[in-house]
């Protein structure tokens, strides 16, 4: 999945509006930068929180649960699951 595939609108404390691709980035750590003053910030837990919820459907690495979902798959995997995709590197 491409970063660009979920955007998520952000009003920076410069008051500007910009969308931030987050498709598959860590959104803990994830820095975006305001296009307009360029100042450099963080979601605040409350906002992962507040995306987990509204793109669940759409995110699927880089939260914890999704994680938990993918080893889950993994772990099939390992049992012998022939639909699965995954080659370790
Ligand atoms: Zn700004």
């Amino acid at each position: 999945m491409a970063k660009n595939d979920v955007r998520i609108g952000i009003v920076c404390e410069c008051g500007n509006e910009f969308q931030e691709g987050i498709a598959g980035v860590e959104l803990e750590a994830h820095e975006f930068t305001c296009p307009a003053c360029g100042k450099s910030d963080k979601f605040t837990p409350e906002q992962v929180s507040h995306i987990v919820e509204q793109h669940k459907a759409a995110v699927a690495y880089g939260f914890e649960e999704a994680r938990k979902a993918t080893s889950e798959d993994l772990q099939r995997g390992v049992r012998g699951s022939k639909d699965l995709n995954y080659r370790p590197k």
